[in-house]
C-alpha cells in the first residue's frame, strides 16, 4: 500500500482514508488541515460567530474535556497528537474530533516543525 499523495510505503498502521484516497500521516494532516483552514472557512466562520453571539470568548463554552486539552497545549506552547492521546487517554478518532472543535473555534493550530506535526494555540 502506498500513499495516493507522496508516494511513501505504508503499513496498514500507518494509513488514513481521507475522501476514498489512502494517504501517509503527513498528508492526510495537510488535507485535513487545508479542508479547515481553506476550503471550509464558512465552518470557521460560523463557529466563532456563534461563540461571540452567545458572549464567548477564549476557552469559554467548551467541555471540560476540551479545555483540558487547550489548557494542555498552552501550558506546553506545543504538544503532539500521541501526547494528546496519551494524556486524555483518547482514541485516535475522538482525540481528531476534539481537536476539531478547538480548530474550528481557532483556540489550536497544527505547526509542522522537521517530520513532526504539533499543536500549538492559535495566537
Ligand atoms: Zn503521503
Amino acid at each position: 500500500m502506498k500513499c495516493k499523495r507522496c508516494n511513501r510505503q505504508l503499513l496498514d498502521n500507518e494509513s488514513y482514508e481521507y475522501l476514498g484516497e489512502i494517504l501517509c500521516e503527513d498528508c492526510y494532516i495537510d488535507k485535513y488541515q487545508a479542508s479547515i483552514t481553506a476550503c471550509d472557512p464558512l465552518a470557521v466562520h460560523a463557529a466563532t460567530r456563534s461563540r461571540k453571539k452567545l458572549g464567548l470568548e477564549g476557552a469559554q463554552g467548551l467541555t471540560d474535556q476540551q479545555r483540558a486539552i487547550y489548557e494542555f497545549v498552552k501550558n506546553r506552547k506545543r504538544a503532539t497528537r500521541a501526547e494528546i492521546m496519551q494524556t486524555f487517554n483518547l482514541s485516535e478518532p475522538q482525540m481528531q474530533a476534539q481537536l476539531a472543535i478547538l480548530r474550528h473555534c481557532q483556540l489550536v493550530k497544527g505547526q509542522k516543525e522537521g517530520n513532526q506535526i504539533y499543536l500549538v494555540p492559535f495566537s
